[in-house]
């Protein structure tokens, strides 16, 4: 673990750590999974996208030759394939059938019901109108189940374009990683416009998305001089983490891993400020490996007078079985 020489040592730090930061249960599946197929089948074995957005994980995966990739035209016939997390649609699956791909299907299962309730929808002659954060994947899959007939949009300005003449009936689905508040001003205007339209159900929400930013609540209680989010850039979470917190003006950063803050001064001190004592919160998204957890940590030990409190906010105990099903 590093020391950074520049900082001052005699500083006091006391670190508030988030309990609520470990894997959800969808990612853990995920893990599991992949970890049970590297014990069972010989590498490669290819994985259709990140398996969870964490560049550790990923760097820690490629070593043991699994490769991530999402266009099939660089995956040999007769391979074995992971489906991540955040599930695939039917067009891709169709394309790994063609190429007699074996695949173990990793989708978190709340995903999966989200994707199941379009395609009931569908069968009964729905529209939907699908919410997402422009750019996952989750709602490019989903809407692969009919194009003509799943319209996503993120925000205001995509519902006012939004023609749906000729449909009688119209139900509205959201992204399983959106919390209610990020989709509650929106949902209330496509009421508005649409109030035949069936709701999405409340549970269709992703508890993890929910609890942690709940737990964004609690932390705002304290008076902090910083906060540190673990996790990769290109996790979505992460970053939605990072801005709710700076909506509520406390200085945050982001970080891959202890790497970031022994090359960058993100401490905010200055000269005078030695015998200040610094409050800082730490929290890491759902897809963070607890080992990143500890770096950090190890790195405040060993560079400044350290104080940890754990602080617990809301409790999580879901556990999805994963299996080796080869389909
Ligand atoms: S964040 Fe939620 S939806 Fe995504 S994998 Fe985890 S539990 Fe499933």
């Amino acid at each position: 673990m590093p020391k950074n020489n520049n900082k001052i040592l005699k500083m006091n730090i006391k670190i508030y750590l988030a309990e609520l930061r470990w894997y959800c249960a969808g990612v853990h599946r995920a893990i599991d999974i992949l970890n049970k197929a590297i014990e069972q089948f010989p590498t490669p074995i290819y994985v259709n996208h990140e398996i969870i957005h964490n560049k550790y994980i990923i760097n820690y995966y490629e070593k043991k030759w699994i490769i991530f990739w999402e266009d099939l035209k660089n995956i040999p016939e007769n391979s074995i394939m992971i489906m991540s997390a955040h599930w695939v649609g039917p067009e891709y699956i169709k394309k790994v059938k063609e190429k007699n791909i074996k695949y173990i299907d990793a989708s978190c299962p709340l995903v999966v019901k989200v994707h199941n309730e379009a395609k009931k929808f569908l069968s009964e002659w729905y529209e939907i109108i699908y919410i997402w954060k422009k750019g996952h994947q989750e709602a490019e899959w989903v809407k692969e189940e009919d194009k003509n007939k799943i319209n996503i949009i993120s925000n205001i300005e995509d519902l006012n374009n939004l023609s749906t003449e000729g449909f009688s009936s119209l139900a509205l689905l959201t992204q399983t990683t959106l919390s209610v508040n990020e989709t509650k001003d929106l949902i209330s205007k496509i009421t508005e416009k649409y109030p035949e339209i069936i709701l999405p159900k409340a549970k269709d929400i992703c508890y993890a998305t929910t609890n942690r930013q709940e737990a964004v609540e609690k932390i705002c209680e304290k008076q902090l001089d910083l906060l540190i989010i673990i996790g990769s850039k290109n996790s979505s979470n992460s970053t939605k983490l990072k801005e709710i917190w700076e909506k509520k003006w406390i200085k945050s950063i982001l970080i891959d891993s202890s790497e970031d803050i022994f090359n960058s001064p993100i401490i905010p001190f200055h000269k005078g400020d030695e015998h200040k004592k610094i409050n800082i919160w730490i929290s890491s998204w759902a897809s963070v490996p607890e080992i990143l957890v500890k770096e950090v940590l190890d790195f405040f030990k060993n560079n400044y007078n350290t104080e940890i409190e754990i602080v617990k906010t809301i409790e999580e105990n879901i556990i999805f079985p994963s299996n080796l099903e080869l389909k």
